[in-house]
């Protein structure tokens, strides 16, 4: 289904990217695994490509870092001719209530969660126009859509991937480009390993199906917002919780 496609996926040498970039090269696409200081993790997740068969290479880039993400796609279009899918999953987490948090906290989220998108769109967006095709995902969160005390850098940040999504969506669509946001519930990842117990048995019970999600839950989600079955779908925020935001 997208043999002959390239992807890049930020991000993906663990949880929910590494979900999205096998379930992206089950379906034939050559994925691009970009790591930030992950390494191992990351030839562990081409390695696992390979094994099922599938084609990708790692790719060392901070995606908070403007130069460093035209460095990287300018790259990658040398050396592959094209890039084809765009998932924008790089995340991190700096928790603390507002009043404690430090300016530092707050700009680090922002810097990776949202700039990095803005980044890696701002560079690619114009070989898809070139292309007149392009299938941009970002990774958004519940959290972004109805907030979460002692996360508002991590809110906002995921806020402000929806409105991204909503925008560049209305750029690009005349183009045939579609961007899309999905948005996570609760997925077990080590993310969401470090939560206090107390904490995460108050969110469970907020979850209408009464389980926390996988990763392949949200990787199988996002291979079908990057093959042709989803052409007609942009601007979109695709709930992938469980009925937890409903
Ligand atoms: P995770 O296990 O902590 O993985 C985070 C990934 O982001 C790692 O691969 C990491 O790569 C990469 N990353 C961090 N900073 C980066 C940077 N500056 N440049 C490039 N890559 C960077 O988190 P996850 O749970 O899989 O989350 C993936 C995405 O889903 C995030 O955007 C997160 O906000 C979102 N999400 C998660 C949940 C959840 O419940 N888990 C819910 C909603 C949304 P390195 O290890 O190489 O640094």
């Amino acid at each position: 289904m997208l043999s002959g496609k390239v992807a890049l996926v930020t991000g993906a040498g663990r949880g929910i990217g590494k979900a999205i970039a096998l379930s992206l090269a089950k379906k034939g696409a050559f994925v691009i695994v970009n790591y930030c200081g992950s390494e191992q993790k990351a030839q562990e997740t081409v390695a696992e490509i390979h094994f099922h068969g599938g084609r990708g290479v790692a790719c060392q880039c901070d995606v908070s870092d403007f130069s460093a993400c035209k460095e990287m796609i300018d790259l990658l279009i040398k050396e592959y001719g094209h890039i084809d899918i765009l998932v924008n999953n790089a995340g991190i987490t700096r928790d603390g209530l507002v009043m404690k948090m430090s300016e530092e906290e707050f700009d680090e989220v922002v810097n990776v969660n949202l700039k990095g998108c803005f980044h890696t769109i701002r560079h690619l967006s114009r070989q898809f126009l070139k292309q007149k095709s392009g299938k941009i995902i970002n990774i958004s969160s519940v959290s972004g859509i109805v907030g979460n005390p002692g996360q508002a850098n991590y809110c906002a940040s995921k806020a402000g991937v929806i409105g991204l999504t909503k925008s560049v969506a209305r750029e690009l669509g005349s183009r045939g480009i579609t961007v899309n946001a999905v948005a996570p519930g609760w997925i077990d990842t080590e993310m969401t390993g470090s939560l206090p117990e107390a904490v995460k048995e108050k969110l469970k019970g907020q979850i209408l199906l009464g389980r926390t999600g996988t990763a392949e839950e949200v990787g199988e989600v996002v291979a079908f917002l990057a093959s042709p079955s989803a052409d007609y779908i942009t601007g979109q925020v695709i709930s992938v919780d469980g009925g937890m935001a409903l």
